[in-house]
């Protein structure tokens, strides 16, 4: 591929390229990455920055990482991709029972899957047709709660924030689901039974059409960046068992170490019946995701009417993913991750603290390699991104939330510089 020159190849990225969450023809700022290593991106005109964002919580090891070059080029060898359909493969069942060993012991059936959203609606479809499978089929519909983020596909969309989601655009689409009111104790705050009392609620009046509790252990992401008490989740595994309906952990955003363990939900030393992990997977090197499910729910669907689970991607369990993925996941065993985000969690709350006395901000908050300060007021991503690129540093906020999740690879002088670049922009707004 012969590289355009940079005007023409942004002049026709507006005019012809849909980016996420943008308009047509493209309005805001867009940066041209001409290759990345590290921390690093490089900007075609040149400017390193360093990445804050680990290319939405995917790239914890930085980019250009020899092992992983290595290990897709050695799969490359043998192939890139073969079908799932009555075939299998090295990478797909040694990464499937890499996943069993480092998820909670009940997971013990992987399902391989394109992407984070698609991995939901696996979860969400292999909940439906387990209580089908047990003679309930009434029991179709979900239990979330406000602020949460699944994805844009529709059946994740439906447990997302209907506000932030803006369920009303797409009414007639999309199956209402159950939702109940967000956490509002803290990651470290003092437990309160109130705070569950919606969840309760629902559940009590509604189990028995209520298939599974979908929603993020500890941390909300993309619907708000919020840290709330592992003791929710803990009392909503209590009362999914009471009231027979399974639980659904997202992990998509928080599995492999993001929140200081390696899964968000042994804060809460619970584990769910059916889980979502994807982003980190593979280290940020192409799409990757999984559902795993307890042997419990497995072994119904070969009395069940359809007698098999009914999903199968094309791309399903993806050789050169799947093989990057292991490696990624055992470059993360081979050195103390758990020190690293320790020691990223200290300095980001050392880093950030300052924010806290100016005045646009409403609070600063860190989990983990998780640094987040929330604004009075949306941001004006026009001005703000550049200023940030200004800087030497690759953000992205949204709505009123700067936010950075840096690669665990990150050195102290680099995590400086993105916090103390967060500061003077935040500083700059009034
Ligand atoms: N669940 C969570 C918690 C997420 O953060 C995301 C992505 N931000 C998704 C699901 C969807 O993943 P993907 O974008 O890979 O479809």
């Amino acid at each position: 591929m012969d590289p355009l020159p940079i005007d023409e190849l942004m002049a026709l990225d507006r005019r012809h390229v849909w980016h996420p969450y943008a308009a047509m023809p493209g309005t805001g700022p867009v940066f041209s990455v001409k290759s990345a290593q590290g921390v690093y991106l490089e900007l075609e005109t040149g400017e390193p920055l360093v990445d804050g964002m680990s290319s939405w919580w995917t790239c914890i090891h930085g980019y250009n990482h020899p092992r992983l070059n290595r290990a897709a080029q050695e799969q490359m060898g043998h192939m890139s991709h073969v079908m799932f359909g009555g075939l299998t493969h090295q990478p797909a069942v040694q990464l499937a029972y890499k996943l069993v060993q480092m998820t909670p012991e009940p997971l013990q059936h992987v399902f391989f899957c394109d992407s984070g959203s698609v991995s939901v609606e696996v979860a969400m479809k292999l909940a439906i047709q387990y209580w089908h499978n047990r003679g309930e089929p009434q029991k179709q519909h979900f239990l979330t709660l406000r602020n949460g983020y699944h994805g844009d596909t529709f059946a994740a969309m439906s447990v997302c924030d209907p506000v932030n989601g803006m369920h009303h655009l797409f009414r007639r689409s999309l199956v209402e689901q159950y939702f109940a009111d967000a956490p509002q104790i803290p990651f470290e705050g003092v437990w309160e039974e109130s705070d569950i009392a919606s969840f309760e609620a629902i559940l009590e009046r509604y189990h028995g059409e209520i298939a599974a509790a979908i929603f993020e252990p500890v941390v909300q992401g993309a619907g708000g960046m919020r840290f709330y008490s592992p003791q929710y989740v803990r009392r909503a595994r209590e009362l999914c068992d009471r009231y027979n309906v399974l639980l659904i952990l997202d992990e998509i955003a928080t599995g492999f170490g993001r929140t200081g363990k390696l899964f968000a939900c042994e804060y809460a030393g619970v584990a769910p019946d059916i889980t979502c992990v994807g982003k980190a997977l593979t280290g940020g090197f192409m799409s990757l995701a999984a559902t795993l499910t307890t042997s419990h729910i497995s072994e119904t669907f070969a009395q069940g009417e359809a007698g098999v689970f009914m999903h199968g991607p094309t791309f399903m369990g993806n050789p050169l993913a799947c093989a990057v993925a292991l490696e990624n996941l055992n470059l993360l065993e081979s050195y103390d991750w758990a020190a690293r985000v320790a020691a990223i969690e200290a300095q980001l709350k050392q880093g950030l603290a300052p924010c806290r006395n100016l005045p646009a901000v409403k609070d600063v908050r860190v989990l983990g390699a998780i640094g987040v300060v929330e604004l009075h007021d949306p941001v004006d991503m026009a001005v703000v991104q550049p200023q940030f690129v200004s800087q030497g540093v690759w953000l992205r906020p949204f709505g009123r939330l700067i936010y950075t999740m840096p690669p665990y690879i990150i050195e102290p002088a680099q995590l400086r510089q993105i916090t103390e670049s967060i500061y003077s922009v935040v500083a700059e707004l009034d």
